[in-house]
């Protein structure tokens, strides 16, 4: 047994025969455990054994199928490590197992094997006899200057890991206080080495061979950290990367304890954590509290869920930018080319921007209001906060709020169970970086509410100047100053928006865009941006304005650019194949018939022809139902008005406006009213208006019931509906066309096919003025409709209306129902007198 630094070990040892992993002496390993025979070994050996001589094995690599441990052992591998188990730890999951912790004592060869079930059983020859040399003999000759020569070698790698590392330290000790002839198993186990190699320094039982094969290893881990060095300034951390340093090597007799060595790595890693806590520039409460908690950490072991709960919570905390935060550099001018460059049309919202941001120049801690573009999807809202952040050089964060309806989204979980997070605010912090970014606040519209508080209410609390500088997240639990950070709100409606949050907020509204602002949309802006995002260049693919006005009347129905966008997108993915298919066939016909190529994709089954590289595609009508399928919006509007009883309104809807056909239709029954279509109560009641105006004032416009009669709800039973049935339709603007409609079909005049139109009405017949008239007429001129009624007080938002569209619409000013009815009707009504026979005929 270990005796003065010597060590005999018993003549019959069980065997442990391991199949990963090679123990060399000096060294201490974890090994699994889970074959039958070494599973065996364990329980009655280790587990049982009383004596100190009981838990010395024999570590055998066995370099067999691992899947037949019942086997006979033919092959045995004949030079193993003699190990003490300094520990057993037992397990069942994920199967049953034990993790042995072995220190490798000596080498011995097997020189009979015993038995070979339940476990191996051998007669050992010891082959290591330490005490030969540390006991008065010395190394001599060229043994001696080999063991010197691998000494410095380690001394110069350990010289190049950070000493302040305690491991490092301690080895650096140990170098000196080892006898040389064990330094190459003790570094053989520590460097990054393979299996094969610790295995060959296992084989090496004689002194000189073995110096001579682990000398290169030890020269290539210090070209290795060289090399590394050269790179970048090492970290502690790389150094045990690439040192790969078991923890605990021990060595008999001169052991540095595992214990103390995980101790030690940890608190070296405290060291750290403490150093950062003193970096971070914290203010007061948050630096005391930090400190608590590192005080509290030392103390507690890391097995303790709450270690992984406080270390979680000190490293965001010194993550955060107390105090970091860039410069501004704002130059209006600059600014206003920038907001020019980045987006077209937009007048009154980049207006908006610049005084906004020039108020800021000139009162820079500005407490204003919080900006919110209001406006239907993909009118670059999001776009134009993005900018905003880039001309004042800060950084930009969107947090989206569709769907949060939980307070601790926004001011974070309580740090008292696992699992707890800071609010999206925080996180926003430390994702930037900076204390003072740009917060797109997206879809305010869209916050919820539940049972675990209100969010708006802490958004409230982020967006009040008066108490926003000690925002108290409930995870930090400390405040954090936000009143650096400048926040941008958007919202599809303000209808949603919680009042207390609207009143914090200066919205601006943005509308959609016209026909020809898209035009123009997608050839400066989305389709250069799709060529770059599928590395596609403007030589390669071509679209010319004829084919994104179709694409915008056919395939996309939208207030904004997005599912143009997306459009764009699905053409440039078409074209990037052709392009890659083109190259290739074009390597391979290189010298085949020049210009073969079409210049466009057509149809036929050539487009498969590569063209020419230096050959744009260009998309063509045919090309573009090639590439998108069949048109998806074909306006019907000519073709849903041949009947009486149909009318077409004008809808505002938080995703812009749309054109909205109003249907009725009667039959017999006991003057009842049905309505369908997704309606809200306003809707509801605007029928009823309309009905009751109508019934009073039936004689004067000849209206009858389906008998003839003069009550025009007399006998009968009146269905209206308004079609496009998933958008709930709410607002009283609906008034007038359902009027328009109930006309028609209590007189069966049919509407003119052209018109639109828009309008509040009265009992008494007046019409009242509605909101979102710009969106509503470029809906109507989408739509291909020619006029469009709108009540006389909404005249002066026709001001709005770009000029080219207003040149192309008729607009009709009314303040009565009957002026509405006059303009509605070809001819006028009730004097109209052209009906459609045939169609009369029908009803
Ligand atoms: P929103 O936030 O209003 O839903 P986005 O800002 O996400 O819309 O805009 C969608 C896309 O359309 C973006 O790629 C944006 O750059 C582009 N876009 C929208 N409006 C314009 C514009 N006026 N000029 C240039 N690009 C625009």
């Amino acid at each position: 047994m270990a005796s003065n630094g010597g060590i005999q070990i018993p003549s019959r040892l069980p065997l442990l025969l391991t199949h990963e992993g090679v123990l060399l002496p000096g060294s201490t390993v974890r090994m699994s455990v889970d074959s039958a025979r070494n599973m065996q070994l364990v329980k009655s050996r280790l587990l049982k054994g009383t004596s100190l001589k009981s838990t010395i094995i024999g570590v055998l690599p066995n370099t067999r199928d691992p899947q037949h441990h019942t086997d006979p052992l033919p092959s045995l591998h004949s030079i193993g490590t003699a190990g003490l188990a300094v520990q057993v730890v037992g397990s069942n999951w994920p199967k049953p197992h034990y993790t042995l912790l072995i220190t490798g004592l000596c080498r011995f060869r097997v020189a009979q094997l015993l038995r070979d079930q339940p476990f191996a059983v051998a007669v050992v020859e010891q082959l290591d006899r330490l005490e030969q040399y540390t006991e008065g003999e010395q190394l001599d000759g060229e043994l001696r200057e080999l063991a010197q020569s691998f000494y410095q070698a380690a001394v110069q790698l350990v010289g190049m890991l950070d000493m302040s590392v305690p491991v490092v330290a301690k080895l650096r000790r140990l170098l000196d206080s080892l006898p040389r002839e064990t330094l190459p198993d003790v570094l053989a186990a520590m460097i990054r080495t393979s299996n094969t190699e610790k295995l060959q320094v296992l084989n090496a039982v004689d002194l000189e061979e073995r110096f001579k094969k682990t000398l290169p290893m030890l020269t290539r881990q210090i070209e290795g950290l060289k090399l590394l060095q050269k790179t970048r300034k090492p970290r502690p951390d790389d150094d045990k990367r690439v040192l790969a340093i078991r923890k605990g090597g021990v060595f008999p007799g001169r052991q540095f304890s595992l214990e103390e060595d995980g101790e030690d790595e940890d608190g070296d890693d405290m060291a750290v954590l403490e150093r950062k806590v003193k970096e971070a520039a914290m203010p007061e409460p948050a630096l005391h509290v930090c400190q608590k908690e590192l005080k509290r950490l030392k103390k507690m072991p890391q097995s303790m869920p709450e270690y992984a709960l406080t270390r979680n919570y000190l490293e965001l905390m010194v993550e955060l930018p107390w105090t970091k935060s860039t410069t501004d550099c704002l130059d209006i001018r600059a600014a206003r080319v920038l907001l020019d460059n980045d987006h077209y049309a937009l007048e009154k919202l980049k207006r908006r921007v610049l005084e906004y941001l020039a108020v800021r120049q000139l009162k820079s801690a500005l407490k204003g209001p919080i900006l919110c573009f209001v406006g239907p999807p993909g009118v670059g809202k999001t776009s134009v906060g993005r900018s905003i952040a880039r001309t004042l050089g800060r950084e930009f964060h969107r947090i989206a709020l569709g769907g949060v309806c939980d307070q601790s989204d926004i001011r974070g979980h309580r740090r008292t169970y696992v699992g707890s997070m800071p609010g999206r605010i925080i996180n926003g912090l430390k994702t930037v970086g900076v204390n003072n970014p740009v917060f797109l606040l997206d879809e305010v519209d869209k916050l919820g509410k539940s049972l675990q508080g209100d969010p708006a209410a802490a958004l409230l609390e982020v967006l009040d100047p008066e108490q926003n500088h000690s925002f108290t997240d409930h995870y930090l639990n400390v405040p954090f100053d936000l009143s650096q950070v400048l926040f941008i709100a958007t919202a599809n409606t303000t209808a949603t928006i919680p009042p207390a949050l609207l009143d914090r907020m200066e919205v601006i509204q943005v509308p959609g865009y016209t026909q020809e602002e898209k035009v123009e949309i997608a050839h400066r802006h989305l389709i250069p941006h799709q060529l770059e995002q599928h590395g596609l260049t403007p030589q390669q693919l071509q679209i010319p304005q004829d084919t994104t006005q179709e694409i915008i009347i056919k395939y996309t129905r939208e207030a904004g650019v997005r599912s143009l966008e997306r459009k764009i997108g699905a053409i440039c993915r078409a074209v990037a194949v052709k392009v890659a298919e083109g190259r290739k066939m074009w390597k391979a016909e290189s010298s085949g018939e020049s210009g073969a190529g079409p210049e466009r994709v057509e149809k036929s089954e050539d487009s498969n022809i590569a063209a020419p590289p230096e050959m744009p595609i260009v998309i063509d009508h045919v090309a573009l139902k090639d590439i998108l399928g069949p048109h998806i919006f074909d306006m019907e509007v000519s073709g849903r008005l041949t009947l009486p009883g149909v009318a077409i309104g004008l809808a505002w809807t938080p995703l812009g406006g749309e054109i909205m056909f109003v249907e009725a239709s009667r039959m017999e029954g006991e003057g009842q009213l049905t309505l369908t279509g997704q309606l809200g109560d306003v809707m509801k009641e605007s029928a009823h208006l309309a009905i009751s105006w109508l019934r009073s004032n039936a004689k004067t416009y000849h209206l009858t019931n389906i008998a003839g009669g003069a009550d025009p709800l007399e006998g009968n039973d009146i269905h209206l509906h308004f079609p496009a049935g998933a958008v709930t339709k709410d607002g009283p603007s609906a008034g007038v066309t359902i009027v328009t409609c109930l006309a028609s079909l209590f007189s069966g005049h049919l509407v003119r096919s052209d018109v639109a139109m828009t309008g509040e009405i009265t009992l008494r017949g007046l019409v009242l003025p509605v909101g979102g008239i710009k969106d509503k007429v470029l809906a109507a001129h989408r739509a291909g409709l020619k006029r469009v009624i709108l009540p006389k007080r909404n005249e002066k938002d026709l001001e709005e209306i770009p000029a080219h569209i207003s040149a192309q619409l008729d607009f009709i000013t009314a303040s009565t129902l009957d002026e509405v009815l006059n303009a509605a009707f070809e001819g006028g009504f009730p004097a109209a007198t052209i009906t459609h026979p045939q169609i009369t005929s029908k009803l």
